[in-house]
């Protein structure tokens, strides 16, 4: 499946830095992700996000030291 990748500058990292970056954005019609959007940004830090077939959406941010800030799984209803 084709995945966007968009280049950002000046977008501000989960730790809070103003870094560049890039978003990869990918449209999976496989059994378990449907959407995923990444973001990886120059200090390190990583943004993922996951969508779900059966609504739930994965989110998950780590900041450049390894130190993970947001892991979580909201289930639609
Ligand atoms: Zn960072």
């Amino acid at each position: 499946m084709p995945t966007t990748s968009t280049r950002f500058t000046h977008e501000k990292a989960p730790c809070g830095q103003f870094v560049d970056g890039e978003r990869l954005q990918d449209e999976d019609r496989s059994e378990q992700c449907l959407v995923t959007d990444e973001s990886f940004y120059a200090c390190g830090c990583t943004s993922e996000r996951h969508e779900y077939h059966d609504g739930s959406v994965a989110l998950k941010i780590t900041r450049h030291d390894g130190h993970i800030l947001i892991d979580e799984l909201d289930v639609g209803s």
